[in-house]
């Protein structure tokens, strides 16, 4: 299989998604929040909180891993990506080191499959072509030498988010 084959664009709810991890976009406290952290929270049921609750936390740019309660994924990664402060607040390296971390946490598990939603591009504003851009470049970079997981899928929520994704993985 091919670099480009083992990374899918998806669009709709990262709940739904048929993967065996799905990475969280979550604040620092990993006690819940809202976008796609709500969304996470209310589909796996309050067995997931309560389990966040024993992590004590997740410092920006870091990740963590819980069961999926009662979510189809068999796993959550929480993953906390910086908030967006015009670019000069070491935010590019933060959010790289989101998706860098969370692959590494499912290549170390030997997780097959992980889908991502676009981190920090929501309420935190992180621009998101930048965001995509670092996104794509930091998969391919650690899927080239990592055997798992085997597919990533990059969910888009938007028609928007869709079509940035297709372009990025075209153009770079
Ligand atoms: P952040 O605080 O990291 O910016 P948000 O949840 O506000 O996180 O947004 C991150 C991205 O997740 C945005 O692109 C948003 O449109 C998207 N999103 C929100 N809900 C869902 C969902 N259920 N499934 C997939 N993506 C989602």
């Amino acid at each position: 299989m091919t670099l480009s084959d083992r990374i899918m664009v998806l669009k709709g709810d990262i709940t739904l998604v048929d993967a065996e991890a799905i990475v969280n976009a979550a604040n620092s406290s990993l006690l819940g929040g809202g976008g796609v952290d709500g969304a996470i929270h209310t589909a796996a049921g309050p067995g997931l909180l309560e389990e966040c609750r024993n992590l004590n936390g997740c410092a920006v740019g870091e990740a963590k891993v819980t069961g999926g309660h009662n979510l189809k994924a068999r796993y959550v990664i929480h993953t906390v990506g910086p908030v967006w402060r015009g670019g000069a607040r070491d935010e590019h390296e933060l959010l790289a080191s989101c998706y860098r971390n969370s692959l590494k946490l499912a290549a170390d598990m030997k997780i097959k499959s992980v889908a991502f939603p676009a981190i920090s591009t929501g309420v935190y504003g992180f621009p998101a072509d930048q965001a995509s851009l670092i996104a794509v470049k930091e998969l391919r970079r650690i899927l080239r030498r990592e055997k798992f997981p085997q597919m990533v899928y990059l969910l888009a929520f938007s028609e928007q988010q869709y079509n940035l994704y297709i372009k990025t993985l075209k153009e770079c």
